[in-house]
This record gives structure tokens, C-alpha cells and sequence, in this order.
């Protein structure tokens, strides 16, 4: 388990990520009924961009550090909530925090929603613990994420979210989160579902894409923002995001705020964005 988040936190696919988890979130709430979030690779929930392994790579200054000058007043609407609980989290622990998707968990979530955080590797698990285990709602978990998923779900709750963002530190591990998402839709056909991935190259990922179109029973979104060419697989390229059971205003959310990221995120004026439906109609 080499892969440590503090190293790429608040780059431009944590930005995607990130933003894309808070509209889910928000819609999600709603309604009064409570909510249950699963993060089944959880990381350490807050990374200083003032430290040591951020300031190694730089890689947040080509993400969130770009993020400083307004959009259009479009995207501006889309983005409020993301820089809402970023500047909520700043309140709270400092203004060179940014949270990872459970530090922006702990910020949204209500009385009665609940939250589930994993992380197996040691040392990030004891400082997730330290930081949320003693939040009345939240409990962290010394896991394996792909074994929790299982056991997690179905919560009692009827509504909620599974994020599942694993390091691919593994070769198959992008195959794997295409076979996870459509077996843990068996157990929970209602939750709604968020796989991260990398992009260095397309064609793994229009693999996985066709096997969830073939195969989902449940209606899915792919979404996708490249800042750089995806011909050179040597590099990260771009960041994916398949949504099962999306809200049903995901979609028109992401074709507004992904063009305006990758315009404003782009590496060397390589810029594009990927939104499109998979499996049965909503
Ligand atoms: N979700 C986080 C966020 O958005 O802020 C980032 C997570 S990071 C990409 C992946 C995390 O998964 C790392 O902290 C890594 O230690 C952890 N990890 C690696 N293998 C795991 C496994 N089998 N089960 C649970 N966590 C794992």
C-alpha cells in the first residue's frame, strides 16, 4: 500500500470528484428522510496543501488552487455547495485545509443522516479515526473497502450514497470497480453509487463502460473531465466518475460545470469533458 491521498489532495480530480459528490449529496438531502454515505476508501478526510506531501508534487495548484477567480454565474450556481463546506472546513480547521471526501461528509451531513468511513491502510486509518470517530454520526472503519461494501449495504436507511474510490495500486482494479458496482446493485438496487477512476488511456475505460451498459439493471451516468491528452497513457490524463442511480439532475448539472473545469483546469490547452448515459433510461 504505497498510494498516499496527501500527495494528490485537492488536485484537479479531487475537484471533479468532489463537486460531483456534494450535488449528489444535496440532493439527496432533500428530503427529511435520512441518509446513509459509504466511502469505502476513505483516506485521511483532511490534507494540509501547506505540508510536506502537498507541496512535494504542487498538484493542488493546477486543481483547487485554480478555482479562485469566479465562472460564469452558471457554474458559479453549480460549484456553491462545493465551495460552501470547502470554506466551512477552512473555518473550521484552517485555511490551508482541504477536505477529502470525508472531511466534506462530516460538513453535510445532518442529525439523522449517518456515515461510514474505511480506510485499510494503518497509519491513515488512525488519523481518520482520530479526526471523525467521536462525531455522534460517523463511524470509521479499519477495512478493506471492497469487503466493507458488502457487509455495509444495504444500510437501514433507504436513501444514500456509496463512494467508492480506490487507489489503483492494482492492475485489475478498474475491471473490479465495474464488477463491485454492479454486484453490490444486487444487494442495495436503490442506493446511489459514485466509482472514481483514473484516465491515462480510453480504451479500459470504454471496456468497463460497455460491460455496466450491457449489464446494469439500474440507470447510470459517465462522467469524465481530461486535462491533458489521453493519447500519452504515461501521465494522468483525466478523471472519471460512473454514477449509478444518479439524481436526475446530474446530468445536466455535470454538461455545465465539466466544460468550464476543463477549460479552466487544462494542462497545455488539452481540455474535455465526457457526460453520457449508460444502461436503461431513467
Ligand atoms: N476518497 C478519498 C477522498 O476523496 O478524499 C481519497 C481516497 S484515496 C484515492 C484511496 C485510499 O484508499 C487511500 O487512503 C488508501 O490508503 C486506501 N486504500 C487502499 N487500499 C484499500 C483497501 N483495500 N480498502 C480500503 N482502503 C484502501
Amino acid at each position: 500500500m504505497n498510494y498516499r491521498h496527501a500527495f494528490h489532495a485537492g488536485n484537479f480530480a479531487d475537484v471533479m470528484k468532489h463537486a460531483l459528490l456534494v450535488r449528489i449529496l444535496a440532493y439527496l438531502q432533500r428530503k427529511e428522510t435520512p441518509v446513509r454515505v459509504v466511502d469505502t476508501h476513505a483516506g485521511i478526510g483532511l490534507y494540509d496543501l501547506a505540508g510536506d506531501e502537498a507541496g512535494r508534487t504542487g498538484e493542488w495548484v493546477d486543481g483547487i488552487g485554480r478555482l479562485d477567480e469566479a465562472f460564469a454565474p452558471e457554474v458559479e450556481e453549480i460549484l456553491a455547495p462545493y465551495r460552501g463546506v470547502v470554506a466551512e472546513v477552512r473555518a473550521r480547521h484552517g485555511e490551508t485545509i482541504y477536505p477529502g471526501s470525508p472531511g466534506l461528509v462530516r460538513e453535510l451531513l445532518r442529525r439523522q443522516d449517518r456515515g461510514v468511513f474505511v480506510e485499510l491502510h494503518p497509519a491513515d486509518y488512525r488519523v481518520l479515526s482520530d479526526a471523525f470517530n467521536a462525531v455522534a454520526n460517523l463511524k470509521v472503519m479499519h477495512l478493506d473497502g471492497w469487503t466493507a461494501l458488502h457487509a455495509l449495504i444495504p444500510p437501514k436507511e433507504k436513501r444514500g450514497l456509496v463512494l467508492i474510490d480506490p487507489p489503483y495500486e492494482k492492475p485489475n482494479e478498474l475491471d473490479r470497480l465495474g464488477a463491485e458496482l454492479l454486484a453490490a446493485l444486487k444487494k442495495w438496487p436503490t442506493g446511489v453509487y459514485a466509482g472514481w477512476y483514473p484516465i491515462k488511456e480510453v480504451a479500459p475505460v470504454d471496456a468497463v463502460a460497455a460491460r455496466l451498459h450491457a449489464e446494469s439493471p439500474r440507470p447510470g451516468l459517465r462522467l469524465e473531465l481530461y486535462v491533458d491528452d489521453p493519447r500519452d497513457p504515461s501521465r494522468l490524463n483525466g478523471s472519471g466518475l460512473f454514477v449509478l442511480n444518479p439524481p436526475w439532475s446530474l446530468k445536466e448539472e455535470a454538461e455545465t460545470l465539466l466544460p468550464a473545469l476543463a477549460e479552466r483546469l487544462s494542462r497545455g490547452g488539452y481540455g474535455a469533458f465526457l457526460c453520457e448515459a449508460f444502461g436503461p433510461p431513467a
